[in-house]
């Protein structure tokens, strides 16, 4: 037999060398030979070296110098000359090369893995053609879905999160080694009953790191009741300025004026605040101030500022205490609404107009109009804030509205009138707002009549500073705050109970940080004795899960290792398309390129 070439730049296994080289601009075809006298029958084991032909096996190699690698293995068959054997007549196994039955070797399966590993199998699919592979997504996603788990190790310290899978419909649980930062499992479930068999293969672990579910808290004691476990600090937090938050609505009218900035104004000055507002937590007030500018109604009102707030205070703590926390929510949020209606009432009248009602305590019209023409404060109708499914009442009318308005007929009242005779039963303002829709695509059209008055600049506004920005204004230390907002919590403490609250605030964010367990006793007792609904219901919680939060305030660890690999997989999740199935995930999770 001739001395087979073998070469660095293409490695191949003991007993195989380089035949022929075929070469063209994208692609080399390497002859491939294997020069093993004898070969193993993969039946019974035994070796043969009666060869009964040879053939020709084509298998893809990794790219070399930009060019794409093809080998043309010339693989033999071999008699297996023992009796018994099944195996009659076998094809020689390369398993250093190349995996049988397979058309990639071993080496560009390992890295189309690590693609696959690394982004979304679409994404791979066009990405190895200019890598010098070639690979069909549902080829890559079998491949990825071959990768063995990681071996079993011990664990000490646990991290625990869940995630969704489907927001709002399923999740999951992640289980993290706190101590390496690595993830150990994905499980299909968040119940206790998911994670208890997991847990009962680990018996080595001694901490748990948790949020505040109850699920897991549940599984932990009934699986492992020597563990510490750990309540997050940060949900900690988090839960007490949900409290402060709610605690605050009740108290708008203590909060502080602020200038209320337009929107359009406050995202093109953003550059220029950088300096007053550099640190974190100020971008984060100021982001949360900006959303509640869009979304909340907040009361502008000096005449019912101060003096009127005991309506929705001591008097009907005991009241609110029975409510569950969605009754107290909508009971809030009816309060809220009830103040703005009185204020409209008394602006009405102090002899006001609708329309300067409207504009002066950012209302629509049509609000004013419907509270001021109410005899009495009109209640929000049951199941109402869920649109309605039902088809449209101008459905059937649009065909015949859309003949009119191409033949030129762009008056709202009049084509209201014709679909009314049509049988039309909704109202004008509907047909308004889909003409107006239509009228976007109409080109512009010289305005008619008088030229347009010119409005006067104006004035600034000012608006009760949102619960939720207050609540950061309680929980953040004050070296972190701003003039300004070191100016709204003077402010804010003006009013008893709420500097009570503010100190009981800032001592638990302290005790937190500081580790100061041994005060926790003494400061439930005292946010107990404050008789302020909402921090009873957060000190109660605290003690349904008392061990956890004690460890807490002693414990190095904390769960934030969790919450970024929860972070992570959200990532991967998004990288996926959103269509990641569990096996999927949990392979992407846990083999991190
Ligand atoms: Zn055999």
């Amino acid at each position: 037999m001739m001395a087979m070439e073998r070469s660095p730049f293409l490695p191949l296994p003991q007993g195989m060398g380089i035949g022929q080289i075929e070469m063209t601009p994208t692609q080399l075809t390497v002859e491939v030979i294997s020069t093993q006298p004898s070969a193993c029958c993969p039946g019974c084991g035994i070796h043969s070296e009666s060869v009964h032909c040879q053939y020709q096996r084509t298998v893809h190699d990794v790219p070399c110098g930009g060019r794409k690698v093809v080998l043309r293995l010339c693989v033999r068959k071999f008699f297996c000359r023992n009796a018994p054997c099944p195996c009659k007549v076998f094809a020689e196994r390369l398993p250093d090369l190349v995996q049988p039955w397979a058309r990639v070797s071993n080496r560009l399966l390992e890295e189309l893995k690590a693609i696959g590993l690394a982004a979304s199998a679409e994404v791979s699919e066009r990405l190895t053609p200019r890598l010098g592979m070639k690979v069909k997504a549902p080829t890559l996603l079998r491949y990825l879905r071959t990768i063995p788990p990681p071996a079993k190790t011990n664990v000490t310290v646990l991290g625990i999160d869940d995630f969704a899978l489907r927001p709002g419909d399923t999740y999951g649980t992640i289980l993290i080694n706190i101590e390496t930062g690595k993830p150990l499992d994905l499980l299909p479930d968040r119940t206790a009953e998911a994670v208890m068999p997991w847990l009962s293969t680990h018996p080595e672990i001694q901490v748990v790191s948790r949020d505040r579910a109850s699920a897991f808290a549940e599984a932990v004691s009934r699986v492992l009741p020597h563990a510490t476990q750990v309540a997050d600090r940060y949900h900690l937090v988090q839960n007490l300025r949900d409290h402060l938050q709610q605690f605050l609505d009740r108290k708008r009218t203590c909060l502080p004026e602020v200038e209320d900035i337009p929107l359009t104004e406050r995202s093109g000055n953003t550059q220029g605040l950088g300096d007053a507002h550099s640190d974190q937590t100020s971008t984060v007030l100021s982001r949360a101030e900006a959303v509640d500018s869009q979304t909340e109604e907040t009361s502008q009102s000096e005449a019912l500022g101060g003096a009127e707030a005991p309506k929705t205070t001591m008097k009907q703590e005991p009241e609110l205490a029975c409510l569950t926390y969605a009754e107290r929510k909508k009971k809030i949020s009816r309060d809220k609404r009830y103040a703005r209606y009185e204020h409209v009432l008394a602006l009405h009248q102090a002899g006001i107009g609708q329309r300067a009602i409207a504009r002066e305590i950012h209302m629509s019209r049509r609000i004013v109009h419907r509270y001021l023409s109410a005899e009495i404060f009109p209640e929000r109708a049951p199941g109402s804030g869920v649109r309605s499914r039902g088809r449209s009442k101008l459905a059937p009318h649009l065909a015949y509205l859309q003949e009119r308005w191409n033949a030129g007929e762009h008056t709202c009242s009049h084509l209201f009138r014709e679909i009314k005779q049509h049988g039309y039963s909704g109202s004008e303002s509907l047909l308004r707002h889909v003409l107006g829709e239509w009228r976007t695509e109409l080109p512009p059209q010289p305005r008619q009549g008088p030229p347009r008055k010119q409005r006067l600049a104006p004035k600034p506004r000012k608006r009760r500073l949102s619960s939720r920005g207050a609540s950061f204004l309680m929980i953040l230390p004050p070296s972190k705050l701003t003039k300004v907002q070191q100016q709204q919590g003077a402010q804010m403490n003006r009013n008893e109970e709420l500097r009570a609250v503010y100190t009981l605030s800032q001592e638990f964010v302290r005790m937190l940080k500081e580790r100061h367990a041994e005060a926790l006793d003494s400061w439930l007792k005292r946010a107990k004795a404050c008789h302020v609904t909402e921090l009873t219901s957060f000190v109660n919680g605290i003690r349904r899960d008392y061990a956890a939060v004690r460890a807490a305030c002693s414990s190095e660890w904390s769960n934030g290792i969790t919450e970024g690999h929860v972070n992570r997989l959200k990532f991967l999740k998004r990288q996926m398309f959103g269509r990641a199935h569990l096996d999927l995930l949990r392979v992407k999770v846990l083999h991190a390129v």
